[in-house]
C-alpha cells in the first residue's frame, strides 16, 4: 500500500481528494521541493527544506507547521511507503476557496501534499553523457521561486524531448540561464562558468552541492552569464538537479561539446559528487 502526506498526517493515498477548487488546482498558486533518498536516507533534506520556507515566504504564504515537524513527516513518508532509492515530492497551496486571484482570507489553512516515488539513479547517463538543445527561456521573472507553474519549463522539455534531447537549455535572448528542470555548467580553460543564482534560475540544491565539489578539486568557479556562442565553445557542458546529479551534455543541437566524450573535469566533478551521498543504510 502507498501513503501520502496530507497535511501533518500521512494517509493511504487513496484517501486523498482535493478539491477542484484549490488555489493549486486552478492558479497554480503554491510550491513544491524535491528531495533524492539514497538507501531509504534524504539527501540534503535541510537545504531544501529552508529552500521550500524561503519560496514560501516570497509569495507571502504561510506554512503552518515549523521545518522540523516537515522534516520528521517527510521521514515517516519515506519509511511508512519503504523507499529505498528515489526521491520524495511535496508540495503546498494557498488553500481552498471559491475561484479569486487576491488572496484568502488568512483563516483558510495551506494545503501540503507528499508523495514519494521509486527510481534508479541514471548511471548511463551519468556514464556516457546526453544531448542537448538550446531553448528560448519564456519563463516568468522570479525563477528562484520553486513555483509550481511550470507551463515554461514544461513547454522547453516537450520541444526538447521531441528532438530526441535530454535536456533544454534556456537562453534568454544571447544569455543562457539553466535548463528546463536542471542548472547548467561549462568548463573551460580549468573553469567552471555558470549563471549567477539571482531571479533568472533557481539556485538549484545540487547546484550547491557541485560548487562546494568544484572547490575541493581546485577547480576555480566564475558566477557570470554566458552567451550561447561562449557555451557552444566549452569543451565540457554539464547539467545538475536532484535525479540528473552530474550529467554531463556531449551534444548541443548537433555540435559536439569537447571530444564528444564527457571530459576529465566532469569525472572529478561526479567523484567529489558521490563522495557525499548517504550511500549507506541508515546514513541519515
Ligand atoms: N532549475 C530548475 C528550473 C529546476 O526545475 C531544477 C530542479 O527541478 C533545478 C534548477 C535544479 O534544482 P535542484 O538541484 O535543487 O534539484
Amino acid at each position: 500500500m502507498a501513503y501520502s502526506l496530507w497535511n501533518d498526517q500521512i494517509v493511504e493515498e487513496g484517501s486523498i481528494a482535493v478539491s477542484p477548487e484549490d488555489r493549486g488546482y486552478q492558479f497554480g498558486d503554491g510550491i513544491y521541493e524535491v528531495i533524492k533518498v539514497y538507501n531509504g536516507n534524504m539527501f540534503t533534506a535541510q537545504e531544501h527544506i529552508d529552500r521550500f520556507y524561503a519560496s514560501a515566504e516570497k509569495i507571502r504564504l504561510v506554512i503552518p507547521y515549523t521545518k522540523d515537524v516537515l522534516h520528521k513527516l517527510l521521514h515517516e513518508l519515506i519509511e511508512k511507503n519503504n523507499l529505498e532509492t528515489g526521491h520524495v515530492y511535496f508540495q503546498i497551496t494557498r488553500g481552498t476557496t471559491s475561484r479569486n486571484h487576491i488572496f484568502p482570507d488568512a483563516s483558510v489553512p495551506a494545503v501540503l501534499t507528499g508523495n514519494v516515488k521509486t527510481g534508479e539513479r541514471s548511471y548511463e547517463n551519468f556514464e556516457k553523457g546526453v544531448k542537448a538543445t538550446l531553448v528560448e527561456d519564456i519563463r516568468w521573472l522570479r525563477c528562484d521561486i520553486k513555483s509550481l507553474n511550470l507551463l515554461g519549463a514544461i513547454m522547453a522539455k516537450q520541444e526538447a524531448s521531441e528532438k530526441g534531447c535530454y535536456e533544454a537549455i534556456l537562453h534568454r535572448g544571447d544569455i543562457v540561464t539553466e535548463c528546463s528542470s536542471a542548472n547548467v555548467y561549462g568548463i573551460k580553460d580549468g573553469k567552471l562558468y555558470t549563471h549567477p543564482a539571482n531571479n533568472f534560475i533557481l539556485n538549484g540544491i545540487t547546484r550547491q552541492v557541485i560548487l562546494k565539489c568544484a572547490e575541493e578539486i581546485n577547480l576555480p568557479v566564475i558566477e557570470e552569464p554566458m552567451t550561447k556562442a561562449d557555451l557552444l565553445t566549452m569543451s565540457e557542458i554539464i547539467v545538475s538537479s536532484v535525479s540528473s546529479e552530474v550529467t554531463p551534455v556531449i551534444d548541443v543541437d548537433g555540435n559536439k561539446i569537447g571530444a564528444g566524450v564527457p571530459g576529465e573535469w566532469t569525472r572529478k566533478l561526479q567523484q567529489a559528487f558521490e563522495a557525499k551521498l548517504p550511500l549507506s543504510i541508515n546514513a541519515e
